[in-house]
């Protein structure tokens, strides 16, 4: 058997080592959304960094933060969700991130396969729950963060000797898919009502669920974005009909969710 195509060791040890390791990612990419959303935005203690430079800084007042501000979860709820230095709140972004890259990991691990499989998995998702937090922060879906995912999921499909052209039809089906409806959308209604990045983003998951997986995917989207406006309506905090309502979140549960089964 190839060496990659070895499930994931059961080992407690090597078990913990992955939850750390996708914790620590978690925490690379909560500072890789900020910085990136804040990029984009043009504002922010983040605005003009580049997000693979520079040590981690408080975003509120700019001060360096040091290993035991860093550890993931653990720091923000033992310093009570507070900047030490500064004392500005620390918003749940990055422990949700942290905490959901780590939940990825295990659910991935969970479902089995080669131990390539589960890693692959617990990235996507990883990524996919930073995706989800930038987007509802600020309708942004970076491009940095969604294109990285198709060529990992080529790669995946590649190396266990998935089905390599039904990725490419996924992507194609995918990202086609979604850029008709952006393009006939602007034209009926001249203004925009799905972002490119959305396009984007179900490009690259085209890459995971084939292109038998993108009606699927589209489906949990719609039905979740939907269910999450209807509560927010009746919470009294409801989008207006010409709103803009982030897709990301429901695109990257439905990649997720078709992903795991596929
Ligand atoms: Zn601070």
């Amino acid at each position: 058997m190839l060496p990659w195509l070895q499930p994931f060791p059961s080992d407690p040890v090597l078990v913990a080592a992955g939850i750390a390791g996708f914790a620590a990612l978690g925490s690379f990419l909560g500072a890789a959304q900020a910085r990136l959303g804040a990029a984009i935005d043009g504002e922010g203690t983040y605005a003009g960094r580049s997000f693979r430079g520079g040590r981690s800084i408080c975003p509120s007042c700019g001060t360096t933060l040091v290993v035991r501000d860093l550890v993931p979860v653990v720091s923000w709820l033992a310093l009570g969700q507070r900047c030490r230095h500064c004392g500005a709140a620390i918003p749940a972004d990055y422990a949700a991130i942290e905490a959901g890259s780590a939940l990825a990991f295990l659910l991935a691990l969970w479902l089995g396969g080669p131990w390539i499989t589960v890693v692959a998995r617990g990235i996507l998702g990883a990524v996919l729950v930073a995706l989800v937090v930038v987007d509802l922060r600020r309708q942004l879906l970076p491009d940095a963060l969604t294109l990285p995912l198709l060529p990992l999921g080529l790669l995946e499909a590649w190396l266990v000797g998935g089905d390599l052209p039904a990725a490419v039809a996924g992507i194609a089906f995918g990202g086609g898919l979604l850029w008709l409806v952006q393009v006939l959308y602007r034209r009926l209604r001249g203004r925009e009502g799905l972002g490119i990045g959305d396009v984007k983003l179900m490009a690259a998951g085209g890459a995971w669920v084939g292109p038998a997986g993108v009606g699927p995917v589209l489906l949990i989207a719609a039905t979740a974005t939907l269910a999450a406006a209807g509560i927010a309506y009746l919470l009294g905090r409801g989008p207006g009909l010409t709103t803009r309502i982030a897709f990301g979140p429901g695109l990257a549960l439905g990649i997720f969710a078709m992903a795991l089964a596929f």
